[in-house]
């Protein structure tokens, strides 16, 4: 790696991201259904595998849906828009559906679904902006072995499919599990073959009781390089960029070599306290605004609405779901109220 190239690639990934996007910065979150993947042979980075045979019980293993729907809730509070609906594999497409229905309702915003292999044909497209594919390495080698059950051509031919009708797609790649710097031109050369709209970068979280256990992350030069070259091939795309909370000072970096999104945090533990206001710190130190907050407890409590603020990437989109899910989500109203006050007074407590 040619580490002033780098930096002069980031300055002109810098620029071209300001020209093509604007001069902001969101943060984003996956909004997970469960803990539990029933591939036979899990993904060796992946935190459900170290979970599989502890889990009798699957269906023990998926959120309640209040849960869902009230971080939901949450996050259009403050302003983070939901990076994709995301869960292990093993839920039919009727159960998505519903959760789709009802996340996208409750937000009045479409919504990009990372499961695994889907079909669309049983899905309320009106309610899709998007499907995302977990590649998670192009290094084809390392691709078998880490991710055996999941061949990168099925997940292909599902984002070819999603075009034709015509929902935008993404892919996910974590960084740091041996990729080689030579992987950069093949990972360019799929965005290409299919044409797409998002990715998300990834800093492998090494994770207990995987292969990964105790391993260092990848170091923000190396990360730079891999962000900045995708952002001078694609300047229109979308790039959002995982951190951690040990490494959140790599956000300015990864903003100035061509992020728009920042993601993947704890978020009710560190919402306000130092490592949010780290964040948020981080995001304006590169001259960026940032759409969304990690401090505001108003925002939060829902006493301030951050649209009359011009301060959240949410603009209400008209939701047509079906009259079951709207008849469930009357009946689910006050549990999923009371699950929004109990993720408030969660944040309040920590915050002391
Ligand atoms: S498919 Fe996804 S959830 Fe399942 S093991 Fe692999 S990374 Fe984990």
């Amino acid at each position: 790696m040619d580490v002033v190239e780098v930096l002069e690639n980031s300055i002109k990934a810098y620029k071209l991201t300001t020209k093509y996007h604007g001069n902001f910065t969101d943060l984003k979150r996956a909004l997970f259904l469960g803990w539990y993947c029933n591939l036979t042979k899990p993904c060796k980075f992946c935190y459900m595998s170290s979970q599989k045979s502890k889990i009798k019980n699957p269906k023990s293993a998926r959120r309640r849906i209040e849960s869902i729907l009230a971080e939901a809730v949450l996050m259009k509070r403050i302003g983070w828009k939901l990076e994709f609906i995301s869960g292990g594999y093993g839920y039919t497409v009727e159960e998505l559906n519903d959760i789709l229905e009802m996340v996208s309702y409750v937000q009045k915003s479409k919504q990009y679904l990372n499961v695994g292999i889907v079909g669309f044909e049983n899905l309320n497209l009106n309610v899709i902006e998007g499907v995302v594919g977990a590649v998670e390495t192009v290094n084809d080698e390392l691709h078998d072995y880490l991710c055996p059950q999941k061949p990168i051509d099925k997940t292909k031919e599902m984002l070819l499919k999603a075009k034709e009708y015509n929902l935008k797609t993404g892919i996910t790649i974590i960084l740091g599990m041996g990729e080689k710097e030579e992987d950069i031109e093949k990972l360019l050369n799929l965005i290409e073959e299919l044409d797409l709209n998002r990715i998300t970068f990834y800093s492998l979280n090494p994770q207990k009781e995987t292969i990964f256990e105790g391993k260092p992350s990848i170091a923000t030069l190396e990360y730079m390089n891999w962000v900045s070259s995708v952002r001078l091939n694609f300047p229109k795309m979308e790039i959002i960029t995982g951190t951690w909370v040990d490494k959140l000072t790599n956000i300015g970096p990864l903003i100035m070599s061509g992020s728009n999104t920042i993601t993947k945090f704890p978020l009710f533990s560190i919402f306000g306290k130092k490592e949010g206001i780290t964040v948020e710190n981080e995001i304006k130190s590169t001259g960026r605004e940032l759409l969304g907050t990690f401090s505001d407890i108003e925002a939060l409590e829902g006493k301030k609405d951050l649209r009359d603020l011009k301060r959240s990437p949410y603009v209400d989109e008209d939701i047509e779901i079906s009259d079951k899910n709207i008849e469930r989500l009357r009946f689910l109203e006050s549990r999923i109220n009371n699950k929004i006050d109990s993720y408030v007074r969660k944040t309040l407590k920590n915050l002391k």
